[in-house]
């Protein structure tokens, strides 16, 4: 279910912000395979408890991106038996750069490099003409898709924290059985869940999709400002913002997960509060006990 949204969410990226304009065919057919792909059989386990737990497959990989590691090679093993090599017809070269950027993607969906490639977007689109690679835009966007349901509608946003969330606790079980430390989010007696989603927004995708649209506005800017570009007038894109003659600078897309964002942060406070309520009157009642009815 995962990955089927991820790729629609991608799906969504491409049309809707006009990149697709900026890449090639192939790149776009690679962006929507890699999210098709990126988390293939996943083992419902993270990173850390294939390193911890000592798995096969974190053996095979070293302890690096073990799960990414597998996603890309299963995928590619399964793509080419007969009856599903949907890369046939690509020409060699096709096939190279179509692998490379497949395996640049899904690499780049590890958590673990996370901060480094937000930081060095950042800095790339600091300088004063910023060149940015398909490949690592094609990641970035990617990476955000994959962490974006706290970017939706709450009723989505809610219920892939939910399944995340029984997908964590029975990680959980799994270390408490093998005497192993629980993983953060793991121990489903000790968890606060709206404190850590709303970490989990400000620290993480806030900041992700505020790269992602600054990126693809460096990117788009002069596409748009290109004379005959439909781009500009797609309904996706805020036409006001776009009527200056400074072009890039002026190029603004639309961003409707910025009001989803500030929603879904806003319920989360709610119940942490009520939460935080529950807990202390449980406390409270804890330490005094009610007195003993009379017999
Ligand atoms: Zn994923």
């Amino acid at each position: 279910m995962h990955v089927a949204d991820i790729a629609q969410t991608a799906h969504y990226m491409l049309c809707q912000t006009g990149l697709m304009n900026w890449l090639s065919d192939l790149e776009i057919f690679a962006t929507l395979v890699a999210a098709v792909v990126h988390d293939f059989e996943h083992t419902g386990t993270t990173n850390n408890f294939h390193v911890m737990s000592g798995s096969d497959t974190a053996l095979l990989y070293n302890d690096r991106a073990v799960l990414e590691n597998h996603h890309i090679s299963a995928a590619f093993r399964l793509i080419r038996e007969e009856d599903c090599n949907i890369l046939q017809n690509l020409s060699r070269d096709e096939f190279r750069e179509f692998r490379t950027l497949v395996i640049d993607m899904v690499l780049a969906t590890d958590m673990s490099f996370h901060f480094q490639q937000l930081k060095n977007m950042r800095s790339l689109l600091s300088l004063a003409e910023p060149t940015v690679d398909k490949s690592k835009a094609a990641s970035l966007v990617l990476h955000c898709c994959d962490i974006s349901h706290p970017a939706k509608r709450w009723d989505l946003h809610h219920r892939w924290t939910m399944s995340l969330l029984d997908e964590f606790f029975l990680q959980g079980d799994k270390e408490r059985e093998l005497g192993l430390p629980f993983s953060p989010l793991c121990d489903r007696n000790n968890t606060l869940v709206a404190e850590s989603q709303i970490g989990f927004i400000e620290f993480i995708v806030e900041p992700s999709m505020a790269v992602c649209a600054d990126m693809l506005e460096c990117v788009l800017g002069p596409l748009a400002a290109a004379p005959g570009s439909t781009l500009a007038r797609t309904p996706a894109v805020s036409n006001d913002d776009t009527q200056g003659n400074e072009g890039n600078a002026k190029f603004k897309i639309r961003k409707p997960w910025i009001a989803c964002l500030s929603d879904n942060k806003k319920i989360w406070k709610e119940q942490a509060t009520k939460d935080a309520e529950a807990r202390a009157k449980q406390e409270e009642e804890s330490n005094n006990p009610p007195p003993p009815t009379e017999e």
